[in-house]
């Protein structure tokens, strides 16, 4: 065996160990039957404004293994956060929380998991996505879990990622601030925000 073989298997099987050590977070039932590599759960401070994540990957997948790093995924959530406040600031909206303690567990899975009808059903189905269309990802607000919710990703490319969470993470917050009550299309809203954060990036 190769050095450079056996340096990648140590790699693979200290991360694997590492996946015990945290409990996976809450999945709902499309995630369910899958294994996750988790991460420590981090309190990320945007400006003030707490969010607790949890970044998972799938479990022993060399495709996604080192995508989403936390580091980028923090900056990033601090970056987008000052675009929607000041973008609710100029519209006159207030940025204030509506629910409290409201968790983000990340999950990272390959863009060709996404693409399975079969498996993301009730997905496709409540977003009326087309044959000829498939899914990057989504955000799920965990109805069964109080004060806990998910994003699910697609590694795709670097940039493809960043504007992928950017647009996820705008579904998180128009939850987190109720803006309902203040706009009438959560996908319309994602879209702007999502390009808003492309352009600055
Ligand atoms: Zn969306």
């Amino acid at each position: 065996m190769s050095f450079s073989r056996l340096a990648l298997l140590l790699v693979i099987s200290l991360r694997a160990s590492a996946a015990f050590a945290y409990p996976q977070a809450y999945r709902t039932p499309e995630l369910d039957d899958l294994a996750f590599d988790s991460e420590s759960p981090t309190v990320v401070d945007a400006d003030g404004r707490r969010i607790t994540i949890q970044m998972s990957r799938l479990h022993a997948d060399l495709q996604v293994w080192n995508s989403y790093p936390k580091d980028e995924v923090t900056g990033e959530i601090v970056a987008h956060w000052r675009i929607l406040r000041a973008y609710l600031s100029r519209a006159g909206i207030s940025d204030q929380d509506c629910r409290m303690d409201y968790n983000l567990n990340l999950f990272v899975v390959p863009a060709s998991m996404l693409m399975s009808r079969a498996r993301f059903q009730s997905i496709y189905t409540a977003n009326h996505i087309p044959d000829s269309q498939h899914l990057l990802g989504y955000y799920d607000p965990t109805l069964a879990v109080d004060r806990n919710s998910m994003i699910v990703l697609s590694d795709t490319t670097p940039a493809g990622n960043r504007s992928l969470l950017a647009h996820e993470l705008t579904h998180y917050w128009w939850d987190r601030l109720c803006l309902a009550g203040f706009l009438s299309d959560g996908e319309k809203f994602a879209q702007k925000i999502e390009a808003s954060f492309v352009a600055s990036h």
